[in-house]
Protein backbone atom coordinates (compact mmCIF):
# COMPACT_ATOMS: atom_id res chain seq x y z
CA UNK A 1 0.00 0.00 0.00
CA UNK A 2 1.50 3.48 -0.87
CA UNK A 3 1.42 6.34 1.81
CA UNK A 4 0.46 9.06 -0.28
CA UNK A 5 -3.52 8.90 -0.77
CA UNK A 6 -3.75 11.94 -2.54
CA UNK A 7 -1.69 13.08 -5.76
CA UNK A 8 -1.61 15.42 -8.37
CA UNK A 9 0.50 16.64 -11.02
CA UNK A 10 0.23 20.54 -13.18
CA UNK A 11 -3.99 20.79 -12.28
CA UNK A 12 -5.04 23.44 -14.10
CA UNK A 13 -8.61 24.89 -14.65
CA UNK A 14 -9.95 28.01 -16.36
CA UNK A 15 -13.34 29.07 -16.61
CA UNK A 16 -13.53 31.04 -19.61
CA UNK A 17 -10.73 33.77 -18.93
CA UNK A 18 -10.31 32.69 -15.43
CA UNK A 19 -7.47 30.63 -14.22
CA UNK A 20 -8.96 29.12 -10.95
CA UNK A 21 -6.42 26.49 -10.85
CA UNK A 22 -2.84 27.25 -12.10
CA UNK A 23 -0.06 24.66 -12.55
CA UNK A 24 -1.31 23.02 -8.95
CA UNK A 25 0.95 19.69 -7.87
CA UNK A 26 0.88 18.35 -4.14
CA UNK A 27 0.68 14.84 -2.52
CA UNK A 28 -1.23 14.19 0.49
CA UNK A 29 -0.26 11.40 2.98
CA UNK A 30 -1.89 8.36 4.24
CA UNK A 31 -4.29 9.62 7.65
CA UNK A 32 -2.91 13.08 6.92
CA UNK A 33 -4.93 16.20 8.08
CA UNK A 34 -3.75 18.54 5.21
CA UNK A 35 -5.41 22.55 5.14
CA UNK A 36 -5.58 24.68 1.90
CA UNK A 37 -5.53 28.00 3.67
CA UNK A 38 -6.61 31.04 0.86
CA UNK A 39 -8.80 33.63 0.67
CA UNK A 40 -12.22 34.02 -1.66
CA UNK A 41 -11.08 33.25 -5.16
CA UNK A 42 -7.71 31.29 -4.04
CA UNK A 43 -8.76 27.89 -6.05
CA UNK A 44 -9.87 25.96 -3.15
CA UNK A 45 -13.26 25.01 -4.21
CA UNK A 46 -12.21 24.05 -7.82
CA UNK A 47 -9.67 22.53 -6.36
CA UNK A 48 -11.99 20.18 -4.32
CA UNK A 49 -14.36 19.30 -7.52
CA UNK A 50 -11.86 18.20 -9.50
CA UNK A 51 -10.53 16.28 -6.65
CA UNK A 52 -13.98 14.90 -5.92
CA UNK A 53 -14.69 13.89 -9.93
CA UNK A 54 -17.00 16.53 -10.33
CA UNK A 55 -15.36 18.70 -12.80
CA UNK A 56 -12.74 17.59 -15.33
CA UNK A 57 -9.29 19.31 -15.47
CA UNK A 58 -7.90 21.05 -18.29
CA UNK A 59 -4.45 19.93 -17.91
CA UNK A 60 -2.58 17.75 -15.17
CA UNK A 61 -3.42 14.43 -13.67
CA UNK A 62 -4.30 13.30 -10.26
CA UNK A 63 -5.15 10.54 -8.22
CA UNK A 64 -7.06 9.54 -4.75
CA UNK A 65 -5.86 6.41 -3.42
CA UNK A 66 -4.29 5.29 -6.15
CA UNK A 67 -7.26 5.78 -8.48
CA UNK A 68 -7.08 7.90 -11.24
CA UNK A 69 -9.15 10.91 -11.65
CA UNK A 70 -10.48 10.57 -14.87
CA UNK A 71 -10.79 7.04 -15.48
CA UNK A 72 -11.11 5.54 -12.15
CA UNK A 73 -14.09 8.56 -10.94
CA UNK A 74 -16.65 5.72 -9.69
CA UNK A 75 -13.86 4.25 -7.30
CA UNK A 76 -13.02 7.70 -6.18
CA UNK A 77 -17.00 8.78 -5.26
CA UNK A 78 -17.41 5.83 -3.45
CA UNK A 79 -14.47 5.83 -1.23
CA UNK A 80 -14.56 9.90 -0.66
CA UNK A 81 -16.47 12.32 1.07
CA UNK A 82 -17.26 15.44 0.33
CA UNK A 83 -18.55 18.31 2.36
CA UNK A 84 -19.58 21.19 -0.01
CA UNK A 85 -18.76 24.54 1.26
CA UNK A 86 -22.43 25.86 0.50
CA UNK A 87 -24.00 23.15 3.08
CA UNK A 88 -25.25 20.31 0.50
CA UNK A 89 -28.21 19.05 3.06
CA UNK A 90 -32.20 18.63 1.95
CA UNK A 91 -33.54 22.16 4.05
CA UNK A 92 -37.05 20.65 4.21
CA UNK A 93 -35.68 16.83 5.39
CA UNK A 94 -35.16 16.23 8.93
CA UNK A 95 -31.87 15.78 10.32
CA UNK A 96 -32.46 11.83 10.41
CA UNK A 97 -33.84 11.74 7.17
CA UNK A 98 -30.95 13.67 5.62
CA UNK A 99 -28.58 11.23 7.23
CA UNK A 100 -30.66 8.04 6.18
CA UNK A 101 -30.83 9.80 2.56
CA UNK A 102 -27.30 9.74 2.16
CA UNK A 103 -26.68 6.13 3.59
CA UNK A 104 -28.78 5.14 0.99
CA UNK A 105 -27.39 6.27 -2.04
CA UNK A 106 -24.39 4.89 -0.87
CA UNK A 107 -25.60 1.24 -0.23
CA UNK A 108 -25.56 1.47 3.70
CA UNK A 109 -27.29 2.18 6.51
CA UNK A 110 -27.10 4.55 9.43
CA UNK A 111 -26.84 1.05 11.89
CA UNK A 112 -23.76 -0.29 9.81
CA UNK A 113 -22.16 2.82 10.28
CA UNK A 114 -23.04 4.66 13.56
CA UNK A 115 -19.71 4.13 15.12
CA UNK A 116 -17.95 6.23 13.26
CA UNK A 117 -20.28 8.73 13.32
CA UNK A 118 -21.65 8.59 16.89
CA UNK A 119 -19.63 11.07 18.69
CA UNK A 120 -20.16 13.56 15.96
CA UNK A 121 -23.91 12.66 15.73
CA UNK A 122 -25.04 12.04 18.86
CA UNK A 123 -24.59 15.94 19.54
CA UNK A 124 -27.30 16.53 16.77
CA UNK A 125 -29.66 13.68 17.87
CA UNK A 126 -31.67 15.22 20.06
CA UNK A 127 -33.04 17.01 17.50
CA UNK A 128 -33.35 14.13 14.40
CA UNK A 129 -37.01 15.03 13.75
CA UNK A 130 -36.53 18.97 13.26
CA UNK A 131 -35.49 20.09 9.47
CA UNK A 132 -32.02 20.47 8.28
CA UNK A 133 -33.03 24.21 7.44
CA UNK A 134 -33.86 24.76 11.41
CA UNK A 135 -30.58 24.46 12.56
CA UNK A 136 -27.83 26.32 14.05
CA UNK A 137 -24.65 26.64 11.66
CA UNK A 138 -22.84 24.62 14.24
CA UNK A 139 -25.41 21.94 13.70
CA UNK A 140 -25.42 22.50 10.02
CA UNK A 141 -22.13 21.28 9.95
CA UNK A 142 -21.68 18.49 12.31
CA UNK A 143 -24.96 16.75 10.21
CA UNK A 144 -22.64 17.41 7.20
CA UNK A 145 -19.78 16.17 8.42
CA UNK A 146 -22.10 12.77 9.57
CA UNK A 147 -23.53 12.77 6.05
CA UNK A 148 -19.84 13.08 4.37
CA UNK A 149 -18.84 10.18 6.51
CA UNK A 150 -22.15 7.71 6.79
CA UNK A 151 -20.31 5.47 3.84
CA UNK A 152 -16.75 5.04 5.67
CA UNK A 153 -14.88 6.50 3.49
CA UNK A 154 -11.31 6.54 3.14
CA UNK A 155 -10.51 10.01 2.20
CA UNK A 156 -13.15 13.25 3.06
CA UNK A 157 -12.30 16.68 1.18
CA UNK A 158 -14.33 20.00 3.66
CA UNK A 159 -14.37 22.57 1.75
CA UNK A 160 -14.48 25.97 4.18
CA UNK A 161 -16.54 23.90 6.62
CA UNK A 162 -16.13 25.78 9.77
CA UNK A 163 -17.06 29.48 7.15
CA UNK A 164 -19.73 31.31 8.67
CA UNK A 165 -19.70 29.26 12.21
CA UNK A 166 -19.24 30.82 15.67
CA UNK A 167 -15.81 30.25 17.37
CA UNK A 168 -16.76 28.13 19.94
CA UNK A 169 -17.98 25.71 17.25
CA UNK A 170 -14.91 25.99 14.53
CA UNK A 171 -13.15 24.56 17.67
CA UNK A 172 -15.24 21.39 18.48
CA UNK A 173 -14.89 20.85 15.00
CA UNK A 174 -11.23 20.96 14.63
CA UNK A 175 -11.48 18.20 17.75
CA UNK A 176 -13.84 16.16 15.47
CA UNK A 177 -11.26 16.25 12.66
CA UNK A 178 -8.29 15.06 14.91
CA UNK A 179 -10.51 11.98 16.23
CA UNK A 180 -11.37 10.89 12.49
CA UNK A 181 -7.43 11.55 12.05
CA UNK A 182 -6.52 9.62 14.54
CA UNK A 183 -9.12 6.79 13.25
CA UNK A 184 -6.92 6.99 10.25
CA UNK A 185 -9.16 8.78 7.52
CA UNK A 186 -6.90 10.84 5.63
CA UNK A 187 -8.16 14.87 5.67
CA UNK A 188 -8.26 17.67 2.80
CA UNK A 189 -9.78 20.76 3.93
CA UNK A 190 -10.21 24.16 2.83
CA UNK A 191 -10.30 27.16 5.11
CA UNK A 192 -10.05 31.17 4.70
CA UNK A 193 -9.27 31.31 8.39
CA UNK A 194 -5.13 32.02 8.78
CA UNK A 195 -5.41 30.65 12.09
CA UNK A 196 -6.63 26.84 11.92
CA UNK A 197 -3.38 26.60 9.97
CA UNK A 198 -1.83 25.79 12.78
CA UNK A 199 -4.24 22.70 13.66
CA UNK A 200 -3.11 20.67 10.36
CA UNK A 201 0.10 18.42 10.12
CA UNK A 202 0.74 20.67 6.57
CA UNK A 203 -0.86 23.26 4.92
CA UNK A 204 -0.73 24.33 1.32
CA UNK A 205 -0.78 28.12 1.25
CA UNK A 206 -2.96 29.19 -2.06
CA UNK A 207 -3.98 32.71 -3.69
CA UNK A 208 -4.89 33.23 -6.95
CA UNK A 209 -4.95 29.46 -8.22
CA UNK A 210 -1.48 28.73 -7.35
CA UNK A 211 0.08 27.31 -4.04
CA UNK A 212 2.69 29.31 -2.81
CA UNK A 213 4.23 26.95 -0.40
CA UNK A 214 3.54 23.49 0.98
CA UNK A 215 4.81 22.55 4.65
CA UNK A 216 4.33 22.34 8.33
CA UNK A 217 2.92 25.19 9.93
CA UNK A 218 5.44 25.49 12.16
CA UNK A 219 7.86 25.55 9.25
CA UNK A 220 6.26 28.30 7.31
CA UNK A 221 6.71 30.34 10.29
CA UNK A 222 10.09 29.74 10.84
CA UNK A 223 11.04 30.56 6.95
CA UNK A 224 9.54 33.76 7.91
CA UNK A 225 12.48 36.05 6.60
CA UNK A 226 11.96 39.28 8.16
CA UNK A 227 11.83 40.41 11.83
CA UNK A 228 8.11 41.82 13.17
CA UNK A 229 6.96 44.64 15.29
CA UNK A 230 3.35 45.39 16.48
CA UNK A 231 2.90 49.12 16.58
CA UNK A 232 -0.14 50.86 18.06
CA UNK A 233 -1.34 54.40 18.29
CA UNK A 234 -4.52 56.60 18.47
CA UNK A 235 -4.47 57.84 15.21
CA UNK A 236 -4.18 54.24 12.89
CA UNK A 237 -5.19 55.46 9.68
CA UNK A 238 -2.12 58.02 9.63
CA UNK A 239 0.02 55.80 10.88
CA UNK A 240 -0.13 52.98 9.01
CA UNK A 241 1.19 55.93 6.08
CA UNK A 242 4.06 57.05 8.44
CA UNK A 243 5.55 53.82 9.11
CA UNK A 244 5.90 53.12 5.31
CA UNK A 245 7.74 55.85 5.19
CA UNK A 246 10.53 55.23 8.05
CA UNK A 247 13.71 54.31 6.89
CA UNK A 248 14.45 49.81 7.10
CA UNK A 249 10.84 49.14 7.00
CA UNK A 250 9.90 45.98 4.38
CA UNK A 251 6.23 46.19 4.77
CA UNK A 252 3.15 47.06 6.89
CA UNK A 253 -0.20 45.94 7.68
CA UNK A 254 -2.96 46.53 9.34
CA UNK A 255 -4.02 43.69 11.69
CA UNK A 256 -7.04 44.70 14.00
CA UNK A 257 -6.29 47.64 16.08
CA UNK A 258 -2.62 47.27 15.21
CA UNK A 259 -0.13 48.00 12.40
CA UNK A 260 2.39 45.01 11.72
CA UNK A 261 5.93 46.65 10.64
CA UNK A 262 7.86 44.22 8.91
CA UNK A 263 12.00 45.26 8.35
CA UNK A 264 14.37 43.49 6.30
CA UNK A 265 17.38 44.85 8.50
CA UNK A 266 17.66 42.48 11.34
CA UNK A 267 18.90 45.49 14.01
CA UNK A 268 15.46 46.97 14.79
CA UNK A 269 15.28 49.81 17.22
CA UNK A 270 12.00 50.36 18.30
CA UNK A 271 12.82 53.26 20.65
CA UNK A 272 13.98 55.21 17.60
CA UNK A 273 10.75 54.26 15.77
CA UNK A 274 9.16 55.34 19.07
CA UNK A 275 10.66 58.93 18.82
CA UNK A 276 9.92 59.40 15.18
CA UNK A 277 6.15 58.47 15.64
CA UNK A 278 6.03 60.91 18.86
CA UNK A 279 7.66 63.59 16.37
CA UNK A 280 4.53 62.77 14.21
CA UNK A 281 2.06 63.57 16.65
CA UNK A 282 1.37 59.95 17.94
CA UNK A 283 0.06 59.38 20.82
CA UNK A 284 -0.75 56.37 23.32
CA UNK A 285 2.17 54.14 21.43
CA UNK A 286 2.99 51.22 22.07
CA UNK A 287 5.29 48.69 20.26
CA UNK A 288 6.24 45.28 20.82
CA UNK A 289 8.34 42.83 19.07
CA UNK A 290 6.43 39.57 18.03
CA UNK A 291 6.58 36.18 16.25
CA UNK A 292 5.25 36.03 12.92
CA UNK A 293 1.56 34.42 12.23
CA UNK A 294 0.67 32.91 9.59
CA UNK A 295 -0.89 35.35 8.35
CA UNK A 296 1.95 37.37 8.05
CA UNK A 297 3.77 34.90 6.37
CA UNK A 298 1.01 34.54 3.89
CA UNK A 299 1.04 38.53 3.10
CA UNK A 300 5.01 38.10 2.70
CA UNK A 301 4.80 35.34 -0.07
CA UNK A 302 1.70 37.44 -1.70
CA UNK A 303 4.01 39.75 -1.73
CA UNK A 304 8.09 37.80 -2.73
CA UNK A 305 8.71 38.02 -6.23
CA UNK A 306 9.47 34.53 -7.48
P1 LIG B 1 -12.31 29.62 -3.51
O1 LIG B 1 -13.05 28.35 -3.20
O2 LIG B 1 -10.92 29.63 -2.97
O3 LIG B 1 -13.09 30.84 -3.14
P2 LIG B 1 -13.00 29.12 -6.30
O4 LIG B 1 -12.44 27.82 -6.76
O5 LIG B 1 -14.45 29.16 -5.93
O6 LIG B 1 -12.09 29.67 -5.10
O7 LIG B 1 -12.76 30.22 -7.42
C1 LIG B 1 -11.53 30.41 -8.09
C2 LIG B 1 -11.73 31.42 -9.20
O8 LIG B 1 -12.58 30.88 -10.21
C3 LIG B 1 -12.40 32.72 -8.75
O9 LIG B 1 -11.84 33.77 -9.50
C4 LIG B 1 -13.85 32.50 -9.12
O10 LIG B 1 -14.49 33.73 -9.37
C5 LIG B 1 -13.73 31.68 -10.38
N1 LIG B 1 -14.88 30.76 -10.56
C6 LIG B 1 -15.25 29.77 -9.71
N2 LIG B 1 -16.31 29.08 -10.20
C7 LIG B 1 -16.61 29.66 -11.41
C8 LIG B 1 -17.60 29.40 -12.41
N3 LIG B 1 -18.49 28.39 -12.27
N4 LIG B 1 -17.61 30.20 -13.50
C9 LIG B 1 -16.71 31.20 -13.64
N5 LIG B 1 -15.74 31.48 -12.74
C10 LIG B 1 -15.69 30.73 -11.62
Amino acid sequence: MSDITVHVEHLTKKYGETLALDDISFDVGKGELFGFIGPDGAGKTTLFRLLTTLLLADTGTGSVAGFDLVKDYKNIRNISGYMPGKFSLYQDLTVEENLKFFATIFGTTIHENYDLIKNIYQQIEPFKNRKAGKLSGGMKQKLALSCAMIHKPEVLFLDEPTTGVDAVSRLEFWEMLKRLKDAGITILVSTPYMDEASLCDRVALMQNGRIMTISTPGQVIRNYPLSLLSVKSSDIYHLLGELRDYPGVHSVYAFGQSAHVAFSAQKIEPEALSEFLKKKKHESVEITRIDATIEDCFMELMNSPE
